[in-house]
């Protein structure tokens, strides 16, 4: 839609039951965003259809879930704990927060990212160009601190230095420390990958834009094992993967772009990165990252856990530690995205106008409603159909108010089709059936109402 705002989406989600303040009853909690029950379901089905197209369809691919909190000499040799950090900058006059690459990047317009950049580089950029706190207007920072995204907490009674743990800061680190275990229980020959869905947390500086950047949030991370020096050829087949899945989902192919990291950029491990960015409300924003690792994390790995991570290639007899390309998605950037590329108001006669939610089938929360045209006559039939049709999707039901205004409560929260319950269907066995984005109505057999729906979900 056109001028979508992002207020407009907060209120739209809390509205329908998508999203809602975190902890609202006590003021909430900065930033922390709970999913109600039509944001549920759309998120299931955002990482069924991940897990469907990355672990079930490829071959060589393999689920784990590994566990929130690990060893912490994981998080040391990573490298996030001496170096996971954002630059911080504070404002002199207004004393507000913020992280410098932003500062710039906002202040640019993107043209800027500051990413890479050291300390000296950002402070210097603010300066000369008078970046001004988005906050109160002046240009009166403070140096640059680096400050560490890595959330802390004990594990057991005591709480000293020993009993330190890290909530994982990304879910790729447990894919790592389990490749030897995929590798011989699952007989897997390079090339092969592994997944994993789950919660990873960062102290973000500035969180915001809603469930953009949050502190707590989901991620859907693939490493790819491949053989060293095939890792380009490789990281180009899943930039295009990645770009190819999210037109599936529905997204529209002129809200997405891929951004490659510039050389100064690149982390010093990483041959090629490439993001897909997303055109939000707020601008574009990255929504998935494919980088190609090298043989980086592996090699610390192997280093620090003293176990050797390498792999005995059969055919060659060769010994080497495979290179990693690693696509990664934050599953509430995609369903923000998804939100925003479906919702439309949109005027169906001279002022009339409808909310509508044009997301794909697959992805929407309930895929059919059942309404009985008269609840006094209807409903008794209308739960039969209900009880039949639930055992199969995600059925709601609605026998109160107009026909009309349930069909456009259905529209909002993008049902993609509504089947009536009327007198055909007592004597005769048929419904009506309306299809969401057409509008329009066609009369189906009732027994053929399950198939109809099938042939039309793919994921
Ligand atoms: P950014 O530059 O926006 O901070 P990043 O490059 O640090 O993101 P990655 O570490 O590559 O992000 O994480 C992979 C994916 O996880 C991102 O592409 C994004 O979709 C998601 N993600 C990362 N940080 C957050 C966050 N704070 N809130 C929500 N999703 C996030």
């Amino acid at each position: 839609m056109k001028d979508l705002t992002m207020e407009k989406i907060v209120n739209y989600c809390k509205q329908y039951g998508f999203v809602y303040q975190g902890s609202e009853i006590y003021g909430g909690l900065a930033n922390s965003w709970d999913y109600g029950p039509l944001g549920k379901e759309i998120k299931e089905n955002i990482k069924r259809a991940w897990w469907k197209k990355f672990i079930q369809e490829e071959r060589n691919s393999f689920g784990i879930d590994a566990a929130i909190i690990m060893n912490p000499q994981v998080w040391v040799a990573s490298g996030h704990v001496a170096s996971f950090s954002d630059p911080l900058i504070d404002c002199k006059a207004c004393k507000s927060r913020h992280r410098a690459d932003k500062l710039i990047e906002d202040f640019t317009e993107g043209k800027e990212t500051g990413d890479g950049w050291d300390n000296k580089k950002l402070e210097k950029f603010i300066s000369d160009n008078k970046v001004p706190c988005p906050k109160c207007g002046k240009s009166d920072f403070t140096g640059i601190r680096q400050f560490n995204l890595l959330f802390e907490t004990h594990m057991g009674v005591t709480e000293d230095s020993s009993s330190k743990v890290y909530l994982r800061g990304e879910t790729a680190q447990g894919i790592f420390v389990n490749y030897n275990n995929v590798l011989r229980s699952g007989r897997a020959k390079i090339p092969f990958g592994i997944g994993q869905i789950g919660k990873a947390f960062r102290n973000e500086i500035t969180p915001g834009n809603f469930i953009f950047r949050t502190r707590e949030f989901e991620q859907m991370e693939y490493e790819f094992f491949c053989k060293p020096d095939t890792d380009l050829e490789w990281h180009a087949y899943w930039k295009q993967k990645c770009l190819d899945f999210l037109k599936e989902v529905g997204l529209k192919e002129e809200n997405l772009k891929y951004r490659d990291h510039s050389p100064e950029e690149l982390s010093f491990y990483s041959k090629a990165t490439t993001d897909i960015e997303y055109k939000y409300p707020m601008g574009w924003g990255e929504l998935w990252g494919i980088a190609d690792r090298t043989d980086y994390d592996l090699s610390v790995h192997e280093k620090h856990s003293k176990t050797e991570l390498r792999y005995l290639d059969p055919e060659t007899n060769e010994k080497y530690i495979p290179y990693v390309v690693e696509p990664s998605v934050g599953v509430d950037r995609l369903f923000l995205a998804l939100i925003c590329d479906a919702y439309d108001e949109e005027e169906i006669a001279e002022g009339d106008t409808r909310e509508v939610l044009h997301i794909i089938p697959s992805l929407a929360a309930y895929k059919v409603a059942v309404l009985p045209l008269v609840k006094k006559y209807h409903s008794e039939k209308a739960l039969e159909v209900f009880n039949d049709l639930s055992k199969h999707f995600m059925t709601t039901y609605d026998e109160s108010g107009s026909i009309g205004k349930r069909y456009r409560r259905e529209d909002a929260i993008g049902t993609p089709w509504c089947i009536t319950i009327d007198d055909e269907t007592i004597n005769n066995g048929t419904v009506t059936i309306r299809d969401r984005d057409t509008m329009k109505q066609e009369t189906i057999e009732l027994s053929k109402v399950i198939e109809y729906i099938k042939e039309r979900i793919n994921f």
